[in-house]
């Protein structure tokens, strides 16, 4: 057997398809954010690139609060947390950053998992698992980690139509209300920007006695007074039964969690395994965490140049005649509709304009969709929105793009 040959041949269907994956590596030296640096080799001088689709939504990463309590909990020795949360693995500052969660959200309580996507694949795993007979009604553009906690869980699956309540409501009517049920789904979609109609889901909820899961990773510290996400901005956080969320994107460090009810939590905690059987979170981590969780929750000045900066890109590709995906959130999702010009596209940009964004290709995008996805964020100014915008109608113009 020529194992070898086998991988190798695997590789090669992805570079025909134009869909194999490279990384760019990076350095974010303090205080240049969003200008990084890009080590086209690892031996290379890096040169200085602008970064334009990271997660750290508002720059949070080098923000002073959290930086300093990474700094103090590194130096009263809160560095490895030393076992899983059973066995030695749990710190006060573990504890204390549940509290500000389920504070952030309105719940009973929180519990931390060492990724967002471990959150969501323990958590949908276990409750799936736990309701005798469920079934979980999911979106169908739901993030790998919720599929893949589905499909843990053992419990039947129904996939409606992204967004979409009629067909939602279809197959709430077929199932027997005594029949337990979750409805999982995401409040902002990532590589769309689209937004859940939460209040209306939450109603059909109700109606059909289902239970609410909201993963809202890409909301969380965004939108709503406290920073809590969509649900907390719509004014229905209390009527989600189960909210989610991430450490490592708008509060800048790393870890997930998810939120309810303290029998919920309580039975995540006991039953899941993605919990259960893994080193808990560094405690440095959970520190400057909390840090980054309490500052936004009582700052809104992160949002707010956040949002204006979004709102002048998409002014600035309107006047630019770029194509891009309306939406009502964060996220600027600019369509190139084909693999290799969306890698081409990316490439000229990293290569003559020192512009970074990674091209967006199946399978987290369908074919056909390929897209480079911006993330504008505070520190991302009118000169570099528009350093950017000159870039895209160059590269439009190389490539023979369509305009609008
Ligand atoms: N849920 C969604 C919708 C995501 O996009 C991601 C990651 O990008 C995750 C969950 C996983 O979160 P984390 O990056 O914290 O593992």
């Amino acid at each position: 057997m020529n194992y070898s040959e086998i991988f190798q041949n695997q590789l090669t269907a992805l570079r025909t398809e134009g869909r194999y994956r490279q990384f760019a590596e990076l350095e974010r030296p303090l205080g240049m954010y969003p200008r990084a640096r890009w080590f086209q080799t690892p031996d290379a001088e890096p040169k200085e690139v602008v970064i334009w689709c990271s997660n750290d939504y508002l720059s949070m990463g080098h923000h002073p609060v959290v930086l300093t309590a990474l700094h103090q909990a590194v130096d009263t020795g809160a560095t490895g947390a030393g076992g899983t949360r059973n066995i030695a693995g749990t710190h006060h500052a573990h504890v204390q950053l549940e509290q500000t969660l389920a504070l952030l959200h309105s719940k009973e309580a929180a519990l931390l998992f060492t990724s967002g996507y471990s959150a969501n694949q323990t958590a949908l795993a276990s409750l799936g698992l736990l309701l005798e007979d469920c079934v979980i009604l999911s979106d169908d553009s739901n993030h790998n980690s919720m599929i893949e906690g589905i499909k843990r869980s053992g419990a039947r699956k129904i996939i409606f139509k992204h967004n979409d309540l009629a067909d939602l409501e279809q197959h709430l009517l077929h199932l027997p209300l005594a029949q337990p049920k979750i409805i999982a789904f995401e409040s902002v979609y990532s590589m769309s920007g689209s937004i859940a109609p939460i209040p209306k889901i939450t109603a059909l909820a109700r109606k059909y006695q289902a239970l609410t899961y909201l993963d809202e990773v890409h909301a969380v510290g965004m939108y709503g007074a406290l920073g809590g996400g969509v649900a907390q901005e719509m004014g229905v956080a209390d009527e989600v039964d189960i909210i989610q969320g991430t450490l490592g994107k708008a509060f800048g460090l790393s870890g997930g969690y998810i939120s309810a009810s303290k029998e919920i939590v309580d039975c995540v905690r006991s039953f899941g395994n993605g919990f259960i059987f893994s080193t808990s979170l560094p405690p440095m981590i959970a520190a400057a965490a909390k840090a980054s969780v309490t500052h936004l929750m009582g700052s809104s000045s992160e949002r707010a140049q956040q949002r204006e900066a979004v709102r002048r890109l998409r002014a600035a590709l309107k006047q630019a005649g770029i194509p891009n995906l309306a939406n009502d959130s964060h996220i600027v999702p600019v369509m190139v509709g084909d693999a290799f010009l969306a890698k081409a596209a990316s490439d000229r940009l990293l290569t003559v304009h020192g512009i970074y964004v990674q091209p967006i290709n199946y399978p987290t995008v369908a074919r056909g969709t390929e897209r480079l996805r911006f993330t504008p964020g505070p520190k991302h100014t009118q000169e570099l929105i528009d350093q950017l915008v000159t870039a895209l109608s160059e590269i439009w113009a190389h490539l023979k793009l369509p305009r609008l």
